[in-house]
């Protein structure tokens, strides 16, 4: 069976943690679309770590991380990552790359720096990684197929005609350096010596994979907010954050996709610009900032402070709709326990009216939030195995999300291990 493990909202609601639980049921998990830009934060036997490009599952022997053809494949990255993890400890994981997954290039690293300065102040926020400028060179035909790398004569002409365009644009526009041909060829020569022993058909893969009845998960990066077309635009990320894309991403019937865990946090939080209708401030926000997360809310790959909101039904309701949920993993539930009093944004008002529909950009930036407050439960629920034992208010607040987003909440985190988890029969889901 297939699984899809994504985000309700502006990223980092933990799927990484998720997937990583998951993963000791599962034979393959898979990465379908984003890049390196993104990171997930994981807790587990062999210590803690930062994936970019990985698979959560990367951690099991017993199973197979697939990188499919929807990801912005940075191979150096790639290659640190698992040297990292096996310095660590971890058992060289087994890895197959589609061979039609496109590759971030050095160059689409600078263009990303490039453009950022050039917009100053206007800038979206990028975390630089060449994310980008790697889709749009992807859907402008000027990207580069890991397959393309096993013809080198058409590889040859086709580098010349890349540095004729993007020469124009580093000369007239950025006033920067000019790429070579030579040196792009030979950029591309070490990512085939890298890479080669890894390629694979992924799809075909999968395919038979699926036909033997294995396992398989699907792991998403950020969340639906950030979704080219569902998403916050243009304060988005550049792939398809929505479930729906892991079917192309990974090359696999749509209807293949039976369960589609949605990741949903207890609080939010978000980087980068955009409108943000349950942001707090000043030392609220701190305080949230500090216990947040696993030792704070900070960017994995950036370690920039990450904004702090309330929950955010709205948007969270919205995020769940566009996934297809069929289950919520609500996370992170156990830092909200210092709190007296914790609010939730139940509708947004704008221009005078209220709604619980989530807005396209332009009315969102007028977005003021209306907020509930439900009576904390100020203890640690850390260690709680079971539903019944969580203190009453605590189950109160997870019953109230789950009455407003309308999607059964399966699943609670309260910790950042593998096993702080408590598995819950919703009356919604009918389970
Ligand atoms: P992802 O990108 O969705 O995988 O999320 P991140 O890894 O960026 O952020 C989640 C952070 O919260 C990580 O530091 C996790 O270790 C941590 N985390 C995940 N679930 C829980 C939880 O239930 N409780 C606490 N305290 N931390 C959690």
């Amino acid at each position: 069976m297939v699984k899809a493990i994504v985000g309700a909202n502006w990223g980092d609601e933990g799927k990484g943690k998720i997937t990583d639980m998951m993963a000791r049921e599962a034979d393959i998990i898979v990465r379908f679309q984003g890049g390196a830009n993104a990171g997930h934060t994981i807790v587990n036997d062999y210590g803690k770590f930062a994936l970019h490009t990985l698979p959560s599952g990367v951690f099991y022997e017993h199973t197979t991380s697939v990188i499919g053809n929807g990801v912005a494949l940075n191979i150096p990255v790639l290659f640190a990552e698992i040297q990292s993890i096996v310095d660590q400890g971890v058992p060289a994981p087994k890895i197959l790359v589609s061979d039609r997954a496109q590759m971030v290039m050095s160059y689409h690293i600078l263009f990303d720096q490039y453009e950022e300065e050039r917009l100053g102040g206007k800038s979206f926020g990028s975390t630089k990684s060449g994310i980008a400028p790697f889709y749009s060179d992807k859907y402008a035909k000027i990207g580069f197929q890991v397959s393309e790398l096993f013809d080198e004569q058409a590889l040859s002409e086709k580098v010349v005609r890349v540095c004729e365009t993007k020469n124009v644009l580093l000369e007239h526009l950025y006033h920067k350096p000019l790429l070579s041909p030579e040196d792009l060829k030979k950029e591309l020569m070490e990512y085939r010596r890298m890479i080669e022993p890894y390629v694979c058909d992924a799809s075909a893969y999968l395919w038979n994979a699926i036909q033997e009845g294995k396992d398989i998960l699907l792991e998403g990066q950020l969340g639906s907010l950030k979704d080219p077309d569902h998403g916050i635009y243009p304060m988005v990320t550049s792939s398809s954050t929505l479930a729906a894309y892991g079917a192309i991403g990974a090359g696999i019937p749509p209807y293949e996709i039976r369960k589609i865990i949605t990741v949903c946090k207890a609080y939010s939080s978000a980087v980068g610009a955009g409108a943000f209708v349950s942001e707090i401030f000043g030392e609220e926000a701190d305080e949230l900032r500090r216990r947040g997360g696993d030792g704070g809310e900070y960017g994995v790959t950036t370690g920039r402070p990450r904004r702090m909101g309330w929950f955010d039904v709205v948007a969270s309701k919205y995020g769940c709709r566009m996934q297809g949920t069929t289950d919520v993993a609500f996370t992170v539930l156990d830092v909200l326990g210092y709190l007296d009093e914790i609010p939730v944004c139940v509708g947004y008002e704008i221009d005078g009216a209220v709604t619980t529909e989530f807005p396209t950009t332009v009315k969102l930036e007028k977005a003021k939030p209306v907020l509930e407050v439900l009576p904390g439960w100020k203890s640690d629920i850390r260690g709680i195995k079971k539903y019944e034992d969580l203190p009453e208010n605590c189950r109160k607040y997870i019953e109230f999300v789950e009455e407003k987003i309308g999607f059964p909440i399966t699943m609670i985190s309260n910790g950042p291990g593998r096993d702080d988890i408590i598995y819950r029969s919703s009356k919604r889901s009918g389970n």
